[in-house]
């Protein structure tokens, strides 16, 4: 087959799976809106949880930190990437978890595929909730490692795993809110078994952090756990991008030596180190924006308890409307965009076949009178 035809035949085969992704273009976003082919929607597919992508601080913050140390870091933290702003960031950042250090990464993807990649080898083992993000499941499989999945959320799927003997080390991968059901991890209980069989433990908080747990420490604060591995994202509630691992001292050099997603690669704008400052400062003294989320929440569930279509079980901002087939909940999404609604219908191969679903996140930029909005369209098209 040439590249051409391979290429041709992967895209009819996503095509006749309705699986066909495009994108769309954003004409201009207000942290609650958006605006697309010349129309307005109000946007319930944004991860800026505490609308902090438009916050004037953190916009400030940027200006005044590409004025200071212009747009570029110009290379690889280990060459002379690594400026007053990321080092500040870093101590910032392991000061507010109770780390000993931070290492900042120019994304999650990019910290979850160092992680895996740097800290496991031949004979150790991996053992992952199966509900994993794409970043944690795909390092794992390409690493040297064993992959195990659990199902999901299950801690005696774990234990079943943990038992079976192995002459490596183990790493234990969850995530403190999933990205696609919103639900939260039995933290406590994953981190009691993986001491206990002489693992550490990696969660990803994406969803989490600035959302939960006093000043917004997210989950493993929540739930009073301190993993060996913590990774955080500032794609989400911090409203830029970026992410960081936090971690003992000795593990952070290690990383500096190995992580090759750190040394061959570009360092994080200064400029952006600087908004992700004012950032942390919003989120830690963000308790107003997290009881508006919450307030956002409670009258979506409230609302959308009566729904034919499913209701998840999560409590956080991101909430799943349960549809099945992937017709149908495209068929959905076309309805609510006509409401002036954006949604996103997320499609197997993202989630398991046959659970098809919208994805609505809730934001603190949200008014309540948009989830108003919303809960009218969705009980107008369910009867
Ligand atoms: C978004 C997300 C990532 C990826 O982070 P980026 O900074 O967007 O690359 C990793 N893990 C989880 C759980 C996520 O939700």
């Amino acid at each position: 087959m040439s590249w051409q035809q391979k290429i041709e035949q992967s895209l009819q085969q996503r095509h006749a799976a309705v699986t066909y992704r495009t994108r769309q273009l954003n004409q201009g976003s207000t942290g609650r809106c958006l605006r697309i082919d010349n129309q307005s929607y109000i946007n319930f597919s944004s991860n800026d949880y505490l609308g902090l992508s438009h916050d004037k601080s953190v916009i400030a913050a940027w200006r005044k930190g590409s004025r200071c140390y212009g747009v570029g870091s110009g290379g690889s933290g280990h060459i002379t990437g690594y400026m007053q702003p990321h080092a500040e960031l870093e101590q910032q950042l392991a000061d507010w978890l109770a780390y000993p250090r931070a290492l900042l990464f120019i994304s999650g993807y990019a910290a979850n595929q160092a992680l895996l990649a740097s800290l496991t080898a031949a004979g150790d083992r991996i053992l992952a909730d199966r509900l994993s993000h794409a970043s944690l499941l795909e390092a794992a499989v390409n690493s040297a490692a064993q992959l195990r999945r659990f199902h999901h959320n299950q801690p005696d799927a774990l234990q079943r795993l943990l038992d079976k003997p192995c002459d490596g080390q183990t790493l234990v991968i969850t995530e403190g809110i999933f990205s696609m059901d919103g639900d939260s991890a039995p933290l406590s209980q994953l981190q009691a078994q993986t001491i206990a069989a002489g693992g550490w433990l990696l969660v990803d908080d994406a969803h989490g952090i600035g959302t939960r747990g006093e000043q917004g420490r997210g989950s493993c604060w929540q739930q009073k756990i301190k993993p060996e591995l913590l990774v955080i994202t500032f794609g989400k509630a911090f409203g830029l991008s970026g992410a960081a691992v936090l971690c003992q001292h000795e593990v952070a050099e290690y990383l500096l030596q190995f992580a090759r997603h750190l040394i061959y690669s570009t360092a994080m704008p200064p400029a952006q180190a600087c908004a992700l400052q004012a950032a942390l400062i919003r989120i830690q003294q963000g308790d107003d924006l997290r009881d508006r989320l919450q307030q956002r929440i409670k009258q979506f569930r409230h609302g959308a308890a009566n729904l034919s279509l499913g209701l998840g079980r999560s409590d956080s901002a991101i909430q799943p409307l349960w549809v099945g087939d992937n017709q149908s909940a495209l068929e959905l999404v076309h309805n609510l965009r006509k409401r002036g609604l954006w949604l996103t219908a997320i499609r197997p191969p993202t989630v398991p076949l046959n659970t098809a679903r919208l994805r609505i996140t809730l934001s603190a930029a949200h008014q309540a009178s948009d989830i108003d909005d919303l809960l009218e369209a969705l009980n107008a098209i369910d009867r």
